[in-house]
């Protein structure tokens, strides 16, 4: 109590909010600058790699590294260069450079700084099956990129008709023997782009499944099929499978900026000049910007980028009135 009442009483030059590979890649870097940095990591602070299993393409780790052990051996370096961690969610920012920050939690605390990093990263949309949940990291994935190596001459399945799926299923051939892709509706309606279509449509490893939802996932320590429901024949069948991708989109973590920063169309947060924001004094760094490159290592990068420009900016500026 006493602890968060001295926080809540200091000004930080840096409020960091997501823990993921971004936000905890910038606290390092504004840790080492010399800047007093707290990161509000969320409640349930470590973003998407938590629920990664093996990480493979990561440099440096030549033989792999768990996805929480990464992020675990990213936040004892952050910590060695003093970033503070709060574990809260951070539910509204207001203020200005001129004013000063300040970030209100979802306890009711308040922090405040002289600029603030959003790091808070995008969520896959899941199907919302009971056992699509409890097979994450076990055969179900959001990632095609991060997983597909691990289902060489396997069958597997993407579910979506987006632009997402399209790519992941592409991406996939290169390992399994078998691709299915399964959308809800027939292919007139698929959204992705038609270039990525005929790309799919043309690989012969790629089997299209229309009018088909997932009714459950099968498999008791591994994914082994699906039960699928055809809305036009009226049939429910299982479908063999060895992996099950999920390509539904993604919500970027913006709800709590919302009329604070300018965001895009799909409520990504809108950048210039790689990590600025629309308001002075706020930048951003990773997923919640990105939703084309969508990796640790480009959410570490990013984060860099965006505590470098954090110090600049803070060097530069004339120091704010709080
Ligand atoms: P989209 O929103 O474009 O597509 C999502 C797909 O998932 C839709 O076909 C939708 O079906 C389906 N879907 C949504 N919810 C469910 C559900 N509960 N059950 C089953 N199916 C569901 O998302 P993407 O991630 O594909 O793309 C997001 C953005 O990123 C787009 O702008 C895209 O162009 C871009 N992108 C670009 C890439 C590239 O250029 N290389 C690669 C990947 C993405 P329905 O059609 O019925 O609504």
């Amino acid at each position: 109590m006493m602890y968060n009442f001295f926080m809540q009483e200091s000004i930080f030059d840096v409020i960091i909010i997501g823990s993921g590979p971004s936000g905890l890649t910038a606290g390092i870097y504004t840790a080492r600058a010399d800047l007093k940095t707290l990161l509000l990591g969320g409640s349930s602070p470590g973003g998407q790699l938590l629920i990664t299993s093996e990480v493979e393409n990561f440099p440096a780790f030549p033989n792999g590294i768990l996805g929480p052990e990464l992020i675990a051996n990213m936040k004892k370096q952050a910590e060695k260069f003093g970033v503070v961690f709060v574990d809260e969610d951070c539910v509204s920012v207001i203020g200005s450079f001129a004013e000063g920050f300040v970030v209100k939690t979802g306890v009711g605390n308040v922090y405040k700084a002289k600029s603030i990093i959003v790091a808070t990263g995008a969520s896959a949309r899941w199907l919302g099956l009971e056992n699509e949940t409890r097979l994450k990291g076990k055969g179900v994935s959001a990632c095609a990129t991060c997983d597909g190596f691990f289902f060489k001459n396997k069958i597997v399945a993407v579910v979506g008709g987006g632009d997402a799926a399209m790519e992941e299923a592409t991406f996939l051939t290169k390992f399994a023997c078998k691709v299915y892709v399964l959308y809800r509706k027939g292919k007139s309606d698929l959204r992705a782009s038609q270039i990525m279509q005929e790309r799919a449509f043309s690989d012969s490893r790629i089997t299209f499944v229309f009018d088909t939802e997932v009714k459950d996932v099968l498999g008791k320590d591994f994914v082994e099929g699906m039960r699928i429901f055809n809305g036009k024949t009226n049939e429910e069948k299982v479908l063999k499978v060895d992996g099950l991708f999920v390509a539904i989109g993604h919500e970027p973590n913006t709800g709590f900026v919302k009329g604070f920063l300018d965001l895009d169309s799909k409520g990504y947060i809108k950048t210039s000049d790689f990590t600025k924001t629309s308001k002075e004094g706020v930048f951003v760094s990773g997923d919640v910007a990105d939703f084309k490159y969508r990796q640790a290592i480009t959410a570490a990068g990013f984060g860099c980028m965006a505590a470098i420009d954090a110090e600049r900016f803070l060097a530069n500026e004339r120091p704010p009135r709080i």
